[in-house]
């Protein structure tokens, strides 16, 4: 096998021993970088800020998978409503399929949180303190000194707090704001659970944005693993343009032209997995779009025209969303959205189930006077969806009661607590002379003060 076959069959962060090769990518300038500088920016602080606002006096994003309570944008929905979980799922699932049919990578490069919080926040703390990749490069080859464990711990150290912080923003989605809160100003030893939870995840944040870094894409993120077969020719990524580029310069045939890539190998330098783009479309780009920019920079300095490096597909069309697999995304998306849209609008904070006793149908009786009386057996299933705790009056309309109905129920002032779900029995009395000739009657009861219609049984 040539060194060239063989630097292709391996990882790019592997040596040929199979050790990792530490990566300290170039710094870059340009339009992708600006670009990317601001959506890391605004995405950092939406993560951080997103649990402190409150929508509709609820958390506008909360996770509460103990309690199996769940608030996203204004929405509160429990566990139980299956279709609601399923087509926000759905939505995501489809939208990431349809992104990346249409551009490839574009989340691993611009949205990921492992991309951002490692190139927007740990790769700035790392130049801030060891300088830039020349000098990063230089100092991971120096023998222990006094100057570089001072360098290293204060990194660890910065990185540690940057961990916790996200550590604790991400817990907030999950616990809530307050609580969280609470749990911070008390003692770890009162909420052990919850303090080792945070910890670990603030060290494993801390331990693959610090340290583990782009093996994560490549080895573990099953995203990486599988988007190829979300892609076709006509995806949209960043690719080189190999008709314009070849024959590199140092590699040009004899009697051919040397084609616009001058093997500078700039754009090997910036990328934060350590491939050469030059080589076609990998499983390790994270389309983080610095070869572009690295290259840009370069085609300036030799006078020729940008997008040797481009975001291109490999049929050279433009961003197209016409294509069977974009519009099947599209349609599915759409119909999802409608799914979601109609469970929303038709879903109400509080459902009742009025059933009828498991018994006989009604039992005769007579009152004080002689008179005979009816009495119909009711299950009343409440179901609480909301999250605040609820006292619900079950009650006879007055112009019943003046007709001489009465409702027994051992709650007429039911306590329903969030999220609980309840079953109540109610026994509703009529005059039997009421139903004469039909042995039925529809009658109503108020359930929360809004009527609630109920049909009685009793004889002909
Ligand atoms: S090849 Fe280019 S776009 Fe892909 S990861 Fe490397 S620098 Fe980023
Ligand atoms: S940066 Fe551009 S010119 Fe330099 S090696 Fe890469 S593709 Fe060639």
């Amino acid at each position: 096998m040539t060194k060239e076959n063989s630097d292709l069959e391996k990882l790019s962060m592997l040596d040929e021993k199979g050790h990792r090769i530490r990566i300290n990518p170039a710094e870059v300038t340009g339009f992708f970088r600006r670009h990317r500088n601001w959506t890391q920016a605004v995405l950092i602080v939406i993560f951080l800020i997103l649990p402190w606002i409150k929508i509709g006096g609820h958390q506008a994003i909360l996770l509460d998978i103990p309690n199996r309570r769940f608030a996203i944008l204004g929405l509160t929905f429990w566990a139980h409503d299956g279709p609601l979980v399923f087509f926000i799922l759905a939505i995501l699932t489809l939208g990431l399929a349809l992104a990346t049919a249409v551009l490839g990578r574009v989340w691993c490069g611009w949205g990921c949180p492992q991309t951002v919080f490692i190139d927007g926040v740990f790769r700035r703390i790392e130049a801030l303190i060891e300088g830039n990749y020349i000098k990063r490069r230089a100092l991971d080859k120096e023998p222990i000194s006094s100057l570089k464990l001072f360098k290293k711990t204060l990194k660890w150290t910065l990185f540690s707090i940057v961990g916790a912080i996200i550590s604790h923003s991400f817990i907030a989605y999950f616990v809530g704001t307050e609580p969280l809160l609470k749990m911070i100003q008390s003692d770890p030893r009162e909420n052990w659970v919850a303090f080792l939870f945070t910890f670990s995840i603030a060290a494993t944040i801390t331990f693959d944005f610090g340290w583990f870094r782009e093996q994560f894409c490549i080895i573990m993120c099953p995203y990486g693993r599988f988007q190829s077969v979300l892609m076709d020719d006509r995806t949209v990524n960043v690719m080189y343009d190999e008709k314009r580029g070849e024959p590199r310069k140092g590699s040009v045939p004899q009697g051919q032209t040397q084609g616009d890539c001058v093997n500078c190998l700039r754009c090997v330098n910036v990328c934060p997995t350590g491939i050469d783009i030059r080589n076609g479309t990998q499983m390790e780009c994270i389309g983080c779009t610095a070869c572009i920019d690295a290259c840009d920079e370069i085609m300036i300095k030799v006078k020729k025209p940008k997008g040797l490096i481009s975001y291109s597909s490999l049929t050279k069309e433009p961003i197209n969303f016409t294509r069977p697999r974009t519009l099947l995304y599209s349609a599915l998306i759409i119909l999802a959205l409608i799914g979601l849209t109609y469970f929303v609008s038709t879903r109400k904070p509080i459902t009742y189930q009025v059933l009828r006793g498991k018994e006989a149908p009604y039992t005769l009786s007579q009152n004080s006077t002689g008179d005979g009386l009816v009495i119909n057996h009711f299950r009343l299933n409440i179901h609480n969806q909301t999250f605040e705790d609820k006292d619900i009056p079950i009650e006879t309309p007055p112009e019943w009661k003046d007709k001489g109905f009465s409702l027994a129920t051992p709650e007429s002032l039911v306590k329903i607590r969030a999220g609980e779900s309840k079953m109540i029995h109610f026994f509703v009395t009529s005059p039997t002379s009421l139903m004469k000739g039909t042995g039925r009657l529809d009658t109503q009861i108020l359930i929360d003060r809004q009527p609630f219609g109920i049909t009685l049984l009793g004889p002909l």
